[in-house]
């Protein structure tokens, strides 16, 4: 991981990893103050939130609108798409009735974007299940502000972010230790701070802080240290036929929550064809993505003595009926594995960022710069907060534990205690609003990070 982002820093296209500019140089610390609007785009779900904060890291209202994107505008034309946010961006407005603020207007927008400014950039490519072929290439602020001004409203978009930027955000508001940002939802992704100096393929790129955001796009890692499996090559092969993305986001295919329901199935499916540990009734197993990984989730958490939850699930929604307790114990087993590698591939690309930044104990390669973090042998290794958001880590409690038992066993207890997982409701959101805040043109807040 540590190589693909040098690499992925030096040039564009030196590496799977993209290691996106996002020219995020100042980060909120808690003293901004007023209302903001922000719009989140990413995946499963579509939000639009209003926050208010106030000086001290507080905030004093926060209202959240969730909707389900309908599947049909994911492959749609890219004005439909626009049109939906935008009036519902519109209605939640009418609904708040707050005319006389001023709106800066945050859009986190959770898909590969080459970003131009900190409010403008285009898409390189949909992930997720998304593919609205005339969007790739089109400034998405853009795409959003043509829509607002269809719909009649003013409001433009001051700060166009990755979700992973909007998580590290609000992260960073609460406490200023945060310097990387992970999401373990429907797909996968993170970013961190970097010193500009250390951005080579950006020479010149000069920031009032010295540091920008680096979204690393790190679904799309991959290396052939990784051991695939049989059923990692189908489900790419299954994904590259409704998406063409032939050997894409590898890394995201085996940790996040769009596929590991869908990897679980590819295992018991050929279970069934090569054993009668199902009997004769699982043809429903051959159907793709019938295993959703909340279903997977609720399997692995089932600690009835005689496996109900599994009996349940396997009966309503794979239409398996009456498997006895030793397939029941199979099944739960399966979806053990697919979790733990999944938790531990996470943990492992956290240490990575860790290492990068010289946070992993080590004290080697990145203690050069006093601002690096790195420690001389003997000293306490420094506080380091990584924000986390998204279902699946937020909603698997296993996972979760996996996820932080590898993370001890990578860095060693002493090191791990000084690195804090945190959560961050609804990051991705607010922290874009607040990141509306920090750049809105007559804001006073501009602290470097
Ligand atoms: P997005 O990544 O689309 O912004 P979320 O962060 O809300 O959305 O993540 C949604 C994903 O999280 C779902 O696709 C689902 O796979 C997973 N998920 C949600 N709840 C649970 C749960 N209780 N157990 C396991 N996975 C869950
Ligand atoms: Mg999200």
């Amino acid at each position: 991981m540590v190589v693909e982002m040098h690499a992925g820093l030096a040039s564009d296209g030196g590496s799977k990893l993209k290691m996106l500019l996002t020219f995020v140089d100042a980060l909120p610390n808690g003293n901004e103050e007023g209302i903001y609007y922000s719009i989140d785009l990413g995946g499963t779900n579509f939000r639009v939130l209003r926050v208010e904060v106030g000086a001290g890291s507080v905030i004093i209202n926060q209202k959240v609108e969730h909707q389900p994107i309908p599947e049909e505008l994911t492959k749609g034309t890219t004005e439909d798409l626009f049109n939906f946010v935008a009036l519902a961006l519109k209605s939640f407005l009418e609904r708040e009735d707050d005319q006389d603020v001023k709106r800066a207007l945050g859009f986190t927008f959770s898909f590969p974007v080459r970003q131009n400014s900190v409010s403008s950039g285009s898409l390189i490519r949909w992930t997720k299940g998304f593919s609205i072929e005339d969007t790739v290439g089109k400034d998405v602020a853009q795409c959003l502000n043509d829509a607002l001004a269809r719909c009649g409203l003013n409001v433009r978009v001051t700060a166009l972010v990755n979700d992973t930027v909007g998580t590290l955000a609000l992260g960073h508001y609460y406490d200023e230790d945060t310097v990387a940002a992970v999401i373990i939802g429907s797909g996968t992704n993170a970013c961190y701070i970097e010193r500009t100096d250390a951005i080579i393929k950006c020479q010149g790129l000069l920031t009032n802080s010295g540091g920008m955001v680096v979204n690393m796009e790190w679904g799309n890692f991959w290396s052939s240290h990784l051991p695939r499996t049989l059923y990692d090559i189908s489900l790419d092969d299954e994904t590259q036929n409704r998406n063409d993305q032939q050997s894409q986001q590898g890394f995201e295919k085996m940790i996040s929550g769009m596929y590991l329901g869908e990897i679980a199935r590819l295992v018991l499916h050929r279970m069934a064809q090569e054993s009668d540990v199902f009997g004769d009734a699982a043809d429903s197993l051959s159907n793709p993505f019938i295993l959703s990984t909340p279903f997977l989730a609720a399997i692995r958490e089932d600690d009835s003595p005689d496996l109900s939850e599994v009996r349940r699930v396997l009966q309503e929604h794979l239409k398996i009926p009456d498997a006895p307790l030793k397939t029941r114990r199979l099944v739960v087993k399966v979806c053990d594995i697919v979790t733990r590698r999944a938790a531990r591939l996470a943990a492992a690309g956290i240490v990575g960022i860790l290492k990068k930044l010289g946070r992993d104990g080590s004290g080697g390669v990145a203690s050069t710069s006093s601002s690096s973090g790195g420690r001389a042998r003997g000293q306490q290794p420094r506080r380091t907060v990584v924000a986390i958001e998204g279902g699946l880590y937020q909603g698997y409690p296993v996972l979760r534990e996996y996820l932080d038992e590898a993370l001890v066993e990578i860095l060693g207890e002493e090191v791990a205690r000084s690195v804090t997982l945190r959560v961050t409701e609804d990051g991705s959101g607010i922290g874009a609003a607040l990141l509306a805040a920090v750049h809105s043109s007559n804001s006073q807040q501009q602290v470097p990070i």
